[in-house]
């Protein structure tokens, strides 16, 4: 792969290579776009095959925090850095040192936070040697746990799509969720709260037996949960579980859920639309996680408290965002991830354009 003309590459500012012999660090730090302010996305560490592998996620993910830092409406751009490496068994202090001291090195225009196999404790490390960390612990500036007010969000997304397709509130409403985790089971526990019907899964049979228990719901195999008499179809687990193999189980007429990467290609977007199915594109619904991490830098650089507040009237402003995108698509009779795909350039671009201007 040459770097430059990799379609994984389009768009990108900078992208940053780091190694550090005396800890092992290998890590890249990709800046898809400061246009919005700088740019902001987790960290990932990942047993990656090959460089160019991990150098290709990096790319991917950090485009897409700029889409989805740009549709949650924060004055943050996107970014993502990935550390080659086991997390569970090559992890040590003085890696997530030099990790921050790469951070550092990448001068402000990169905040990071954590991502799958890194955590708060590595974070603390990395901080010894930069400010541009989130999702820290123990300070009054602290977001926390992002799941919850990730849920929040999806729940508003959920009651919204049920508003506009299905015409009525949650009440009696059939939803299958598929993944109990952080995520789906305070999903869970708001839908059954509002009255919806629950249909459940996860690979995890203790927490599904629990969460199924609490919130009265169905359990399914997680084979099954395509084929479930359900009007709403959540995807908490992993990316891929809209595809051309299970679209044509799927009996919902909604799908809202969680998950990254929730379409498995472009084709089954296209198929969604074919089938009337109403998607709410997942990087719009799912956005509360990183509207709670702007947050914590918010209150980082004013040097003030975590303020709850603030979230919550960004997490109102993303419920708009997604009503917006549903609007134009079924005016201009378009697939929703499309349309939601074009605002969200639309809004980078357009900041880029001010930032020249000024
Ligand atoms: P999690 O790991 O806590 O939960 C995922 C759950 O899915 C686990 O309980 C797991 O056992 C289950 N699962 C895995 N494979 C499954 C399968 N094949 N069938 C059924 N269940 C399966 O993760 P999470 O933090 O709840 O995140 C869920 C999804 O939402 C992920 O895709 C994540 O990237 C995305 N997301 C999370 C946040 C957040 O704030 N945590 C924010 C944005 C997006």
């Amino acid at each position: 792969m040459t770097l430059f003309d990799s379609p994984a590459f389009e768009g990108h500012e900078g992208v940053h290579a780091f190694s550090d012999e005396k800890s092992g660090l290998k890590c890249i730090i990709a800046v898809h776009s400061t246009a919005r302010g700088p740019a902001a996305g987790g960290c990932r560490m990942w047993p990656y095959a090959s460089s160019e592998e991990a150098l290709v996620d990096a790319l991917r993910l950090s485009r897409a925090m700029s889409y989805k830092n740009a549709m949650a409406d924060l004055e943050l751009g996107g970014g993502k850095s990935v550390i080659i490496g086991d997390s569970r068994t090559q992890k040590t202090a003085a890696l997530f040192e030099a990790f921050g001291r790469a951070v550092e090195d990448v001068g402000g225009k990169y905040w990071t936070a954590e991502d799958v196999g890194v955590s708060p404790t590595d974070l603390m490390h990395a901080r010894k040697h930069t400010r541009y960390v989130a999702g820290l612990e123990g300070h009054e500036a602290a977001s926390g746990d992002p799941s919850p007010v990730t849920a929040e969000g999806v729940f508003r997304g959920v009651q919204l799509c049920v508003r506009r397709a299905m015409k009525r509130d949650l009440d009696g409403v059939r939803v299958a969720i598929q993944g109990v985790g952080h995520v789906g089971e305070y999903l869970a526990r708001k839908l059954h709260a509002a009255g919806a019907k629950l249909i459940l899964t996860d690979v995890n049979a203790e927490a599904l037996r629990r969460v199924a228990a609490e919130t009265d719901a169905q359990i399914v195999a997680p084979s099954a949960i395509f084929d479930a008499d359900a009007d709403v179809f959540a995807p908490c687990a992993l990316g891929g579980a809209v595809s051309l193999d299970t679209l044509p189980r799927l009996r919902a007429k909604i799908i809202a859920g969680a998950a990254n990467n929730q379409l498995a290609g472009p084709d089954a977007g296209r198929e969604l639309f074919n089938r009337g199915i109403l998607y709410a594109p997942d990087y719009v619904i799912n956005g509360g996680g990183i509207i709670n991490v702007a947050g914590e830098i918010r209150a980082l650089e004013l040097g003030e408290a975590f303020d709850p507040a603030w979230v919550d009237q960004k997490l109102d402003r993303l419920a708009l965002t997604l009503e917006e995108v549903l609007e134009q698509a079924l005016r201009e009779r378009r697939p929703t991830h499309e349309v939601a795909n074009e605002i969200a350039r639309s809004r980078i671009v357009g900041a880029a354009e001010k930032r020249v201007a000024a």
